[in-house]
């Protein structure tokens, strides 16, 4: 079987949706990357969360053909794909209808950086793109997706901006790997460090016996 650990990894990251409560119904999906490879790793569509195997997973090209799987992949298959090609800082993609990201994305507003919690994560506004055309929905949607998603980010950076929200459907976020670990890069100001590396002072200090 290949990319045993990166299985692993995937399927964790969507075992890890559901448990946070971010996931609705099946309407999830995570996947990762092996950059050596070139091969992804993706939840398949339509299996039970609680009969989900590492075997079940689906491993595809950056094209979206599949090298290694019975089962069809995730349908956002091709919004993951477009999302590792446009940025090598992205080991791993998640995709969920959580509640309160998929409420600000279907009022097409991106969420402003107004608490400390939104800053140890992200260097900004997490920003919504624009509606898509009709042109774009009726084919190619999922593709169109991620193309919208990487025009809004002409701008922004993937690795300090680490999620985004599609206008009148939902939040796509990533990191270095499945498990979404931030990328680094622009993060590491202030906010961020205090909490991560080797000057943290965040939490407690190390008991001493
Ligand atoms: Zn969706």
């Amino acid at each position: 079987m290949l990319l045993p650990r990166l299985r692993e990894e995937v399927l964790e990251a969507n075992l890890e949706l559901v448990r946070r409560g971010l996931v609705l119904y099946t309407f999830g999906n995570a996947s990762g990357i092996s950059r050596e490879d070139s091969l992804v790793v993706i939840k398949p569509s339509g299996v039970p969360y609680e009969q989900m195997k590492p075997e079940h997973l689906v491993v595809t090209d950056l094209d979206g053909k599949i090298v290694e799987g019975d089962l069809r992949p995730s349908s956002d298959l091709p919004t993951h794909l477009v999302l590792y090609r446009a940025s090598s800082e992205i080991g791993g993609v998640a995709h969920t209808h959580s509640e309160y990201a998929t409420s600000w994305a279907q009022a097409r507003r991106s969420i402003p950086c107004f608490g400390t919690t939104h800053a140890d994560y992200f260097h900004g506004p997490v920003p919504v793109t624009d509606s898509m055309s009709e042109n774009e929905i009726a084919s190619e949607y999922e593709k169109n997706t991620g193309h919208v998603i990487v025009r809004a980010f002409e701008k922004i950076g993937f690795a300090s901006v680490p999620a985004v929200l599609v206008a009148n459907h939902g939040p796509f976020a990533w990191g270095a790997d499945p498990a979404a670990k931030p990328a680094g890069g622009k993060l590491h100001d202030k906010h961020y460090l205090r909490k991560h590396g080797s000057n943290a002072y965040y939490g407690q200090a190390k008991e001493t016996k």
